[in-house]
């Protein structure tokens, strides 16, 4: 379905502005422009992941009066007062969970479905949580409709995990809690990464690994995410 979607329409788009929403080469031109100038460029190299950019069709996955941004590198507006992650952002986290095909994924804050969407065609089963009812709900629409069955949309609270199918190869966390929720420490596979931002205002984004021996944590650089919401902000 994906396939058929990407290889579809090809209409010509007239002089200046943006694409058509149909015209199925100019955004494939856009992603590839995408990847090469703000992905690479900046050091991601994880074949998978620039495969998968230059794949999912992000367009589909913003409000359709800024799609013409939709491959700019900057995040964009989704509703509810929250944002879908600038492509870079997704390119880098997705390539520091470090998970190969067939990897079971667990992702904190759906948001629009777009880095799930991702992680699915790297080829990961992908679970993912969202708060707000009305986002998962458009997020589950949008992900089925593009084919991407290998994603299950849950709406609700991540901060508990989703315990029935842990552990997870991979943990991506795309809301900023102030500490690391437990539960998702514990749903964290033995050789498996949790790719987390911590803190308030401006965050850290961290690489929480588990190993044989206990957990690992690195800080790899500052960044600005919407805060987690929920259970999280009542514990002391
Ligand atoms: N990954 C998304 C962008 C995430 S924006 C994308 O690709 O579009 C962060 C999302 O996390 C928001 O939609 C917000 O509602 C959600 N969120 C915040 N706190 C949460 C929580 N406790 N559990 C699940 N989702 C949460």
């Amino acid at each position: 379905m994906l396939v058929t979607l990407l290889l579809a329409g090809g209409w010509p788009w007239g002089c200046g502005g943006a694409p058509a929403a149909d015209d199925s080469q100019s955004w494939a031109k856009a992603r590839a422009e995408m990847v090469r100038t703000q992905i690479e460029a900046r050091g991601v190299k994880d074949a998978r992941v620039l495969d998968a950019m230059r794949t999912v069709p992000r367009h589909l996955f913003v409000p359709a009066d800024l799609r013409s941004q939709a491959y700019a590198d900057h995040p964009l507006p989704i509703g509810e007062g929250q944002t879908i992650s600038q492509p870079y952002i997704v390119g880098l986290m997705s390539e520091l969970l470090g998970v190969k095909p067939g990897d079971k994924v667990l992702e904190i804050g759906t948001g629009s479905g777009y880095q799930a969407a991702v992680l699915a065609a790297m080829g990961c089963e992908v679970y993912t949580i969202e708060i707000r009812a009305s986002l998962a709900a458009e997020a589950r629409k949008r992900l089925a409709d593009l084919g991407l069955e290998t994603v299950h949309v849950r709406a609700g609270d991540g901060y508990q995990g989703w315990p029935e199918a842990a552990p997870f190869a991979g943990i991506i966390v795309t809301a900023a809690p102030d500490r690391i929720p437990e539960p998702l420490l514990e749903q964290l596979a033995v050789g498996g990464s949790m790719v987390i931002p911590v803190g308030s205002f401006y965050q850290q984004l961290k690489v929480i690994t588990r190993t044989e021996g206990g957990i690992q944590e690195r800080d790899v650089i500052p960044v600005r995410f919407v805060p987690m919401t929920g259970e999280v902000e009542r514990r002391p």
